[in-house]
Parts: structure tokens; sequence; C-alpha cells
């Protein structure tokens, strides 16, 4: 999915949420992207502002906190923070790692009025 698909589909579920609420406005959302995403916090403004035109989450402030990429050594599973393509384990200098965060798009908070 391309970023544009992504944020018309998160908008959709915000509006949703704030609806059963019996909001008439969203004020604030913030949002995790992970730094493995592959979504860029510029384009991300960008959408919403575009995607959010008369709709309850015209002119909500989004903000976007970015999250490290942390993996999990699959030898003995300490637990770093990856920077690069190259992720040694510091403990016992394994390869071998699976992904504990920094791949998602998460909404962690929503204001509406
Ligand atoms: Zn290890």
């Amino acid at each position: 999915m391309d970023s544009l698909s992504i944020t018309r589909e998160m908008l959709k579920q915000l509006i949703q949420e704030a609806e059963s609420k019996g909001a008439t406005r969203i004020k604030r959302i913030v949002l995790e992207v992970g730094e493995m995403s592959g979504l860029d916090s510029g384009e991300l403004h960008r959408n919403f502002d575009l995607l959010s035109r008369e709709t309850l989450a015209e002119g909500a402030t989004l903000s976007i906190t970015e999250i490290p990429l942390n993996v999990r050594c699959l030898s003995c599973s300490a637990e770093y923070t990856a920077s690069g393509y190259l992720m040694r384990c510091a403990a016992c200098g394994s390869l071998a790692s699976e992904l504990v965060s920094g791949n998602e798009l998460r909404v962690k908070e929503m204001e509406v009025s």
C-alpha cells in the first residue's frame, strides 16, 4: 500500500472511532511511526492535510513520533536498537535477529471534542 492509501484507511478508522464517541471534531492525533515502516513523516503530514479536508479531522494537530528499529537476537534473546542494515548483537555477535519494533504505524492518542 502506498502512503496515501495508508493515511486514508487510518483516517477512516479514526473518524469512525470519533463518531462512535459522539464527537464532532478531532482536535489532535498522535502517531507512532517505525523507522522501517517506509513512511515519511513529512509525507504523512501532507497526506493528512489533503485527506482530512471537510471531515471531522480537518484542522487537527498531527504529531508524529518516530520509533527506532529494535530487534531481538535469535541466539541469546538480547534486545538492541539497530542502525543501518547490519544488525549485530552486542551481547553475542550474532547476526540472526527478529524485529521487535520499528515497522509500525500506530495511533497512540486521539483528542476529540
Ligand atoms: Zn545475541
